[in-house]
């Protein structure tokens, strides 16, 4: 088809490769740094990181537009407030204020709007941040399904942060970056995930389709970036943390697998899973490695800490499941998983999360 005849489909929002094509070959095309010669970016929107630096402030930016807007176990207000607090805690940064824009339809129950609302206070308050800015828009009824939200969000360096690093420092000398990065991980890295997968995208899709899969599948949305502090302050060691957002852990350890040039090798009988979670997915055929998390983060950690950073998420509700799931390698270049019966498999980066519009 030729190149103007395209149009956005679906999947261009899903995570995974359509979505990474449209932002590399669209996007940087017109907002990398390099064509706007701003020079006091420490990690520029082309690093495609969780979040931006700007000196030593960073940014982030997220739109949601999940359907339905209310889910077991969250609601789109709840998911927009964790994600966005969660993009920023990944890097080491502390949250610190929220931008809301709000896009209403017409026709969206005040009612629902003001549990919306509730809900982002209630986040606000577990994250420790506050909603500071924003704007309200309202478009003629259609197929918002009630609302689009977004969020935005800066945070600062940490103490926290600054431990970590000196912890990392200790055992690597060369260790030079000042963030927590995709691009830090180094072969001998412990991956550790911090509990089980596939709980958000199921919940959503039990939701969109009207299915019941009983009262256990409910979605992790939550903030996490005390538990992030913590574990920066108590122990340190982390090199890298990404929320496996949409595209599942697959897609996020292919990220890390890509800007740090290391192969990544997983254990297929250490990835923590609900059994009731790998019996819906088995029962729709979707890979569970590929749906979307929203209260769940990879940890990148030098080997000397690994155990101690897994024994402190341990000890945390957010962090009870949480498990060390594999290591960076230089033996290949890609992801693999070392399954259940002993042989290997590759894990690729996935097209898009095969479940639309969780987020
Ligand atoms: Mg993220």
């Amino acid at each position: 088809m030729s190149k103007d005849k395209e149009r956005i489909t679906l999947l261009h929002g899903a995570g995974g490769k359509l979505m990474h094509e449209l932002v590399e070959q669209y996007i940087l095309k017109h907002f990398a740094v390099s064509t706007v010669k701003v020079s006091e970016f420490s990690v520029p929107l082309e690093a495609l990181d969780d979040a931006a630096v700007v000196g030593d402030m960073v940014l982030k930016s997220d739109s949601h537009a999940v359907k339905p807007i209310f889910f077991p176990g969250g609601d789109i207000g709840r998911l927009a407030v964790c994600g966005t607090v969660n993009d920023i805690a990944v890097l080491g940064a502390e949250p610190t204020a929220l931008a809301c824009g709000f896009v209403l339809e017409e026709g969206l129950l005040i009612s629902d709007f003001e549990r919306i609302l509730a809900s982002m206070e209630k986040a606000c308050e577990e994250a420790g941040v506050s909603v500071v800015t924003g704007d309200t828009k309202v478009v003629e009824k259609g197929s918002l399904g009630g609302c689009v939200i977004n969020v935005s969000g800066i945070g600062k360096r940490s103490q926290a942060l600054e431990n970590n690093l000196r912890v990392v420092r200790q055992h690597r000398p060369e260790f030079r970056a000042r963030w927590i990065l995709d691009s830090n991980l180094h072969a001998g890295d412990k991956i550790i995930l911090s509990g089980t997968i596939g709980d958000h995208g199921l919940a959503v899709l039990s939701a969109q389709q009207g299915l019941s899969f009983g009262s256990s599948i409910v979605s992790d949305v939550r903030p996490l970036n005390r538990l992030i502090i913590r574990l920066l302050d108590e122990v340190g060691g982390i090199v890298a943390m990404k929320d496996p957002t949409r595209g599942g852990l697959a897609d996020a350890l292919n990220e890390w697998s890509q800007k740090s040039q290391v192969g990544i090798l997983i254990y297929e009988d250490r990835i923590p899973i609900k059994p009731s979670v790998q019996a819906a997915c088995e029962m729709l055929g979707i890979d569970p490695l590929e749906v979307g998390n929203e209260g769940k983060i990879i940890i990148g950690v030098i080997p000397e800490k690994a155990e101690h950073v897994l024994e402190v998420l341990k000890s945390m509700e957010e962090g009870k499941d949480a498990e060390i799931i594999g290591e960076a390698t230089m033996e290949f270049d890609m992801v693999a998983m070392q399954t259940l019966v002993g042989g290997k498999r590759i894990i690729a980066q996935p097209v898009g999360d095969p479940v639309p519009r969780i987020c």
